[in-house]
C-alpha cells in the first residue's frame, strides 16, 4: 500500500518547527507531483452520488499554527467531508462533557474492524468501541448537549464551521443521497438503543449524522480544521478558541488509535500523525504544535482511506519533519548539564 522506497526522501526529525515557508511551499508542491498521477483505488459508490466524483481531483493543503496556508492542486474543491467531521463532533462533546464521559459511553479502543461493522458492536456487548466508526460516531453525536435535535444539529453545524473559521453548509443533494441509502446506520442505532447505548432517539440522530457527514468542505477547509487541534484548539487563522487545550489532546489520542479504521497501526507506523479519512477522498493528518494537512482527492484503498492523501502525507510527513516518534538526540552540553544536576 505505502510506498516502501521514499529514501530519496529525507528523513527530518520532529524535533523543532516547520521549515521556512518558501521550503515549505516547494516541499507541498513537490508531494502533489509525485502522486497526482496516481490512479490506484476506487472512487467510493456505497452513497449513490459519491460515485460521480472525478478520480483525477487532487488537492493538498498545509496549514501551520501561525495560520499560514502552502498548497497545491485542487484545494478549492468542495466534497462531503463524511468521517472526517466524527473526529470534530468528538472534539466538541470532550470539550463539553470531559473525556471520562466519552470514555465510559464510547470507548476509545479500535475495533479491527470496517467503520460500518455491525459485528463489532455485537462483539463488544453493545459497545461501540470507538467515536471513529459508524455507530461510536452516532453514539457521539446523540451526546451533543441540546434542548432537542433541530438544536443539536445548529451546535454540530457551528461547532464545525468554527474549526473551519467560515460557515458550513450540506451540500443537500449528498445529504439525499445518503438520507435514502443509509439503512446500516439506522440499523446500528437500533441496535445501540437495543443495548442501551444511544441518549437520543435513533432515527433522529442518525438524521444529524447524515447532515454533519454532507458538509461540503475544501482541502483547504481540512487544513484549517486540523491545524485548530495542532494549536491547542485555537483557529489559527481567525484567533477564536475553539475546543479546550485538553478536549484537543484527548482528541489527537484517539485519531492516532482509530483515524483510518482497521489501518490505523499501518498508517501510524508509516506517517506517525493522528489523522482522519472520509469516503469522499478527505483525509486530515495533524502535527501538534505545528500546523495540518488537508488532502482530498476520491480514489481509495479497501477501508475507504484516499490513496493519493495518504502517500502525500506520507511523504510531508517525512520531508517536512512531522512524524511525531522521529526525534534527535538533545545536544550534548544540553546532557552533560542534566546529568550534573543529577548528581
Ligand atoms: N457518512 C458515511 C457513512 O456513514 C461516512 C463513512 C466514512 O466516511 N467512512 O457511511
Amino acid at each position: 500500500m505505502f510506498e516502501t522506497d521514499l529514501r530519496d526522501v529525507v528523513q527530518r526529525s520532529a524535533t523543532g518547527a516547520l521549515p521556512s515557508g518558501a521550503e515549505v511551499d516547494e516541499i507541498v508542491a513537490r508531494a502533489h507531483a509525485r502522486y497526482a498521477g496516481l490512479d490506484e483505488g476506487d472512487v467510493a459508490d456505497y452513497i449513490p452520488i459519491l460515485a460521480e466524483a472525478d478520480p483525477a481531483w487532487f488537492g493538498l493543503a498545509l496549514v501551520g499554527v501561525d495560520g499560514g496556508a502552502h498548497v497545491a492542486g485542487d484545494v478549492g474543491v468542495a466534497f462531503s467531508i463524511q468521517s472526517i467531521s466524527k473526529a470534530f463532533v468528538f472534539a466538541l462533546v470532550c470539550d463539553e462533557l470531559g473525556h471520562e464521559l466519552v470514555h465510559e459511553r464510547v470507548g476509545v479502543n479500535n475495533t479491527g474492524l470496517p467503520f460500518n461493522s455491525v459485528i463489532a458492536l455485537e462483539l463488544n456487548d453493545g459497545s461501540p468501541m470507538n467515536s471513529m466508526v459508524n455507530a461510536g460516531a452516532i453514539a457521539t453525536t446523540a451526546l451533543v448537549p441540546a434542548a432537542d435535535d433541530e438544536d443539536r444539529w445548529r451546535r454540530v453545524r457551528e461547532g464545525l464551521s468554527r474549526f473551519a473559521g467560515r460557515r458550513l453548509d450540506v451540500d443537500d443533494e449528498v445529504y439525499r443521497s445518503e438520507s435514502l441509502t443509509n439503512h446500516r446506520n439506522r440499523a446500528l442505532a437500533r441496535l445501540l438503543q437495543s443495548y442501551d447505548r444511544l441518549d437520543a432517539d435513533p432515527d433522529a440522530t442518525v438524521d444529524v449524522y447524515t447532515r454533519q457527514c454532507s458538509l461540503a468542505v475544501t482541502a483547504r477547509d481540512l487544513g484549517v480544521m486540523g491545524a485548530t487541534l495542532a494549536d491547542g484548539g485555537v483557529n489559527p487563522v481567525t484567533g477564536e478558541r475553539v475546543v479546550s487545550a485538553e478536549a484537543c489532546r484527548d482528541t489527537l489520542a484517539l485519531l492516532a488509535s482509530c483515524g483510518l479504521y482497521e489501518r490505523s497501526g499501518e498508517w501510524l507506523f508509516e506517517i506517525g500523525l493522528p489523522a482522519k479519512s472520509g469516503v469522499s477522498g478527505g483525509l486530515v493528518a495533524v502535527a501538534p504544535g505545528k500546523g495540518a494537512v488537508g488532502a482530498f482527492s476520491p480514489l481509495l484503498d479497501p477501508a475507504g482511506n484516499s490513496v493519493r492523501g495518504q502517500r502525500a502525507c506520507a511523504h510531508l510527513s517525512r520531508s517536512l519533519g512531522l512524524n511525531l516518534f522521529a526525534s534527535d538526540p538533545a545536544p550534548a552540553a544540553a546532557v552533560a548539564s542534566t546529568n550534573e544536576g543529577v548528581a
